[in-house]
């Protein structure tokens, strides 16, 4: 089954012997088709690890407008055409009389593209601004009320699965604010029971990075919506941690991919939680273990590779 989820053909096989230069327009068109199958082969794969598709399920894909939610939609339905199983995606937008939101444009856009789609007015834009006072951020009451009002759609629609556009850059994101702001170790799932335990909802860009879907957005041209319309300020601890993660990711390439495989590999043994890892009842087995810690060593890790770093031994 895996193999039709994800196109065993679009591993991007290593170049031997570099092409001699191709004319731009070539190169142009040859990257965009690696990014398409990169796209179609990461969502495919955390389809099937986190097991977010299965026969039958009928899918509301939130669109905002965004890039990202675009993104998430065109390659879901590329992988249905191809999917070894039958199910359905309903393309849902709520429409929250924002200002200036252009409302023409989303179900323009998606009766083009031939998808079910639904699309929800709900003005919580004036409850926001009646209840919060001016000045102060918004975002926390708008997105409570979003939340509900997509649950009762997902209800109202009959709905299995409640698919939503965060990507890999996000989902490291939210790990460091935990980490710093919330002091936790927790990021964000890609599969999860919601909050009211009346859904599931998956992520299905878990594996993607946001420069991915960026250049995908543009190459598809998508009718993008401004996320600004509200006025509210943007989450000034995202943005510096967005910022931090791209400023490392510059200065040790490489960083950011480590980061992210390391949110598969826990080792709670390791780690301080004595809710996760019964640290009371340690005893000695006997045996050596591969795992196990190498006598009082501390660790040590291979020095990243950067152009102009040289080792210099004592
Ligand atoms: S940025 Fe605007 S639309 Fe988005 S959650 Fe905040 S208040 Fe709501």
């Amino acid at each position: 089954m895996n193999a039709v989820w994800i196109d065993t053909e679009t591993a991007e096989a290593p170049t031997a012997t570099p092409a001699p230069e191709p004319g731009r327009a070539l190169k142009i068109e040859r990257e965009t088709h690696k990014l398409e199958k990169r796209l179609c082969r990461q969502v495919g794969q955390a389809i099937v690890d986190f097991n977010m598709i299965e026969a039958g399920d009928r899918v509301m894909v939130c669109v905002s407008g965004g890039k990202d939610s675009y993104g998430m939609l065109d390659i879901l339905l590329k992988l249905k055409a191809r999917a070894p199983i039958d199910f359905e995606l309903i393309a849902v937008n709520l429409d929250q009389k924002q200002p200036g939101f252009p409302d023409h444009i989303l179900p323009a856009y998606l009766k083009q593209l031939g998808v079910p789609f639904h699309i929800e007015t709900q003005d919580t834009y004036s409850i926001v601004k009646k209840v919060i006072p001016e000045g102060k951020t918004m975002c926390s009451l708008c997105s409570r009320l979003r939340r509900g009002i997509l649950y009762r759609v997902a209800d109202e629609l009959k709905v299995t699965k409640i698919a939503l556009g965060h990507h890999r850059d996000d989902m490291l994101q939210t790990f460091f604010l935990n980490m710093f702001f919330g002091g936790k170790l927790k990021g964000m799932p890609p599969k999860l029971v919601s909050d009211d335990g009346g859904h599931i909802v998956i992520r299905p860009l878990a594996n993607v990075a946001e420069k991915d879907l960026t250049r995908w957005a543009a190459h598809r041209q998508f009718p993008i919506i401004p996320c600004t319309l509200c006025g509210s300020q943007e989450n000034l601890q995202r943005k510096q941690i967005g910022n931090m993660l791209r400023d490392w990711e510059k200065q040790y390439p490489g960083r950011i991919e480590s980061m992210f495989t390391a949110l598969h590999n826990v080792v709670p043994s390791h780690l301080m939680d004595h809710s996760r890892h019964n640290f009371k009842d340690i005893k000695t087995t006997g045996l050596p273990s591969d795992d196990g810690d190498k006598g009082f060593d501390i660790e040590s890790f291979a020095l990243p590779t950067l152009p102009g770093l040289q080792l210099v031994s004592a």
